[in-house]
């Protein structure tokens, strides 16, 4: 099921999204959203009898992180090694502000103190249940779904700075959508779910979930073991090899099969 936040000018509400995906990951002319009473994570599934045609909302960010959103570092190899770092021995991760999150089709603003601006298309993890210290064979417990994600960041300043908060935590620099999808389960495929990152419409990444260094329980099961995880917070898997910049004016989409794409542009701040 595909859970989303979405507005028709009004306060935003939650709604679930209907229709087939095509090969792009978009949605038919035919696909509606049916209005939900309240966030399911928190209220259940009550379904309303409003109903709108997609084409007529605008879609917001699906979830707005509780607490956090928790990136992952270098978990392709092929990633690492293309900025000239080897694997981590344990999961790396940090921590993007809740600020950073927007939503589809929102510009991601090019800060004025960069000038190296790169996308890393990821798949997201949306938490649903307040834990701490989940074993990794537990770890589908407290999943809610999944969304893609952004990691935007200003790669000159990762480098310059000690530490990545300012790199990756500037306004805009966490795009997530276009909805929670509550079904798929990318570890139950052996080849996991194929990721694509699309700048301008050329594919500039594209890798599969099956290539993470770490899987998904052992983040969920490392990361808990630091920090208790709420309710809506996020965690960003990493990113396959292909990073790249993006220049103001340019479209980026990150695409995953079974889940739909994420498309943003890049505007002047
Ligand atoms: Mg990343």
């Amino acid at each position: 099921m595909r859970i989303a936040r979405f507005t028709t000018g009004e306060d935003p509400q939650y709604g679930v999204v209907t229709g087939d995906l095509d090969e792009h990951g978009q949605l038919g002319e035919d696909a509606v959203v049916v209005a939900l009473a309240g966030d399911p994570m928190y209220v259940g599934l009550k379904l309303l009898e409003q109903q709108h045609r997609l084409e007529d909302v605008r879609l917001l960010a699906p979830v707005l992180p509780r607490s956090k959103v928790v990136g992952i570092g270098r978990n392709y190899a092929d990633h690492a090694k293309e900025l000239g770092n080897d694997v981590p021995a344990e999961p790396l991760f940090f921590l993007k502000p809740n600020t950073s999150v927007v939503g589809p089709g929102d510009p991601v603003f090019y800060p004025p103190q960069t000038s190296d601006l790169h996308y890393e298309g990821e798949l997201a993890v949306v938490i649903g249940r307040i834990c701490r210290d989940v074993p990794a064979e537990k770890a589908t417990d407290v999943i809610h779904g999944y969304t893609i994600g952004n990691d935007v960041t200003a790669r000159d300043l990762q480098r310059s700075d000690d530490q990545w908060t300012r790199a990756k935590g500037f306004d805009s620099f966490c795009p997530l959508g276009p909805w929670i999808e509550t079904d798929l389960d990318p570890q139950a495929f052996a080849d996991g779910v194929r990721l694509r990152t699309f700048l301008n419409g050329d594919v500039v990444q594209d890798g599969s979930t099956a290539d993470m260094v770490f899987d998904i329980p052992s983040l969920i099961a490392h990361v808990s073991s630091v920090m208790t995880l709420l309710p809506g917070d996020v965690i960003l898997t990493g990113t396959p090899a292909g990073v790249g910049p993006m220049q103001v004016g340019d479209e980026v989409e990150v695409a995953i099969d079974g889940l739909g794409a994420l498309t943003n542009t890049i505007k002047e701040r």
